[in-house]
């Protein structure tokens, strides 16, 4: 994986995702833009998923410019032969990566201080990690490297992260029980209506996530940059709050509208989708009438019991629209998923099952009318960037706050109950493709998506921000 031309002298960013593909995507995203403003670019995988990319695309995943090439280290799990298609489970990796991905990052880092010194690839310049990578920091100390941390999360979830941190010195955190989860923590900056719940959903002191979050706001505070794939138009008092705490906060996305207004050819064939994308989706799509088509996904780690999927099915069938839903192999709880034949007949050409897509094409399709979401970060900005209102079912972690931030700050969505109904699913679709409602949404997400397209323009505070941003970078090489 190493090149051997010979070596402009160019900045050389390293740049770190957590593991999991709503992670990888939007750092990937990250990588792009740097490497379009003259950056070489080392992007590091797992072993697992770089196996996994290999698998759904090919050698051609890996081959876009000599400047932007890939590096692998272990995840620490026991490797198997065969790639499953499926997410690895979340707090087995969680733990791995805390406990072993610091000294395989360390002897990469080494390798290609010594592959610089070869003069093969210009020195590295800075790490940029995501935030939940705790012991990158330690790494970057060592070598007396620039690091940047980067929030996969929005602007007012990773305040929400911080304020765990604050919660707990206050000794709010451990909750005393259950029933604190839904407490509303009013006087908390930019932070309405902030609910533990928002972000764990136990009061056990040793529950692990609890712990990974309070570590991670602890390395967020400490870092000296902070990068965030969010705008200022969309998250104004979240970012206000977060300056006011962290040292220098970069806000310089949606990346998917910064992207889409670059050129980059060289680059299309490069990929971070670990499933096999299911391209025939976009040809059926073109046989449907503008605006008339409900896309269905729930990302990459949402689990639903088999109850709660019939409830969604026989929701989408009766609302007689058109519907394209993304069921990954592992959507469902206990296995895998057989429709009935009236379920089959009632939908006949009206509905596209499809086990994993191009989003972002998809969403960006003409046919397109509304988006039933779990609310993950990725996919509410390029739901926005696309300008498709939606309905949302929030599943865990940020995606609660994300849901609020859709239904209730931005009025770009409606929430259907945790406890899923049929009926809901069909009278919000309805509402959403048809209603007075869904018209009004749709004006609101179109002039968010508009302000998005005015901040990733060049004099645009984004683009400006990604400037400055560049600019300390290179400023801390010379
Ligand atoms: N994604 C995709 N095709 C699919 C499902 C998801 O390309 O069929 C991408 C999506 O565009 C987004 C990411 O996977 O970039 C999912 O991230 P998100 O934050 O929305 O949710 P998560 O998977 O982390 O729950």
């Amino acid at each position: 994986m190493q090149m051997s031309n010979p070596v402009e002298k160019k900045p050389h960013a390293v740049l770190i995702p957590y593991p999991v593909q709503g992670h990888i995507n939007p750092l990937f995203g990250l990588a792009k833009l740097l490497h379009l403003r003259g950056f070489h670019i080392t992007f590091v995988h797992t072993e697992y998923n770089y196996k996994r990319l290999l698998n759904s695309r090919g050698l051609k995943a890996f081959d876009g410019s000599p400047d932007f090439h890939f590096e692998t280290i272990p995840d620490g799990l026991p490797l198997t032969d065969e790639v499953v298609n499926v997410t690895q489970d979340l707090v087995p990796l969680s733990k791995s990566v805390r406990e072993n991905f610091l000294l395989p990052f360390r002897e990469l880092l080494a390798r290609l201080h010594d592959s610089a010194i070869a003069g093969h690839i210009p020195p590295v310049t800075c790490l940029v990690s995501d935030y939940s990578l705790t012991f990158t920091t330690q790494a970057a100390q060592e070598l007396a490297l620039p690091i940047l941390l980067f929030s996969p999360a929005s602007a007012s979830s990773l305040l929400s992260i911080l304020q765990m941190r604050i919660l707990s010195d206050r000794g709010l955190i451990p909750l005393k029980d259950e029933s604190y989860l839904d407490t509303k923590l009013d006087r908390i900056p930019a932070m309405k209506n902030f609910r533990p719940n928002d972000f764990i959903r136990t009061a056990d002191p040793n529950n692990f996530i609890v712990k990974s979050i309070i570590d991670m706001a602890d390395s967020v505070l400490k870092a000296p940059a902070t990068v965030i794939n969010t705008y200022e138009e969309l998250e104004t008092e979240a970012l206000k709050a977060l300056s006011s705490m962290l040292p220098s906060v970069y806000p310089i996305g949606p990346f998917p509208s910064f992207l889409n207004q670059s050129p980059q050819n060289h680059l299309e064939s490069l990929a971070s989708n670990l499933w096999k994308e299911d391209t025939e989706c976009l040809e059926w799509l073109k046989s449907k009438e503008p605006n008339s088509v409900v896309y269905v996904n729930f990302g990459s780690i949402t689990v639903m019991s088999p109850e709660q999927l019939l409830e969604f099915a026989w929701g989408l069938a009766n609302s007689k629209r058109p519907f394209l839903w993304i069921i990954r192999p592992d959507l469902v709880s206990g296995g895998s998923v057989i429709f009935s034949s009236e379920f089959v007949n009632e939908i006949s050409d009206r509905g596209l099952i499809a086990s994993w897509c191009p989003q972002e094409q998809v969403l960006n399709h003409p046919s397109i009318g509304g988006f039933l979401t779990h609310c993950g970060w990725n996919s509410t900005i390029e739901s926005i960037c696309a300008g498709v209102s939606m309905v949302c079912w929030p599943f865990f972690a940020d995606q609660s706050r994300n849901c609020r931030n859709i239904c209730n700050e931005w009025g770009i969505g409606i929430e259907i109950d945790t406890d899923v109904k049929r009926k809901e699913v069909e009278k919000h679709v309805n509402e959403l493709m048809v209603g007075e409602k869904g018209k009004k949404m749709r004006q609101k997400v179109m002039q968010l998506k508009q302000k998005a397209e005015e901040d990733t323009r060049s004099s645009g505070l984004s683009y400006m921000n990604l400037d400055k941003m560049i600019s300390e970078i290179l400023l801390k090489q010379n």
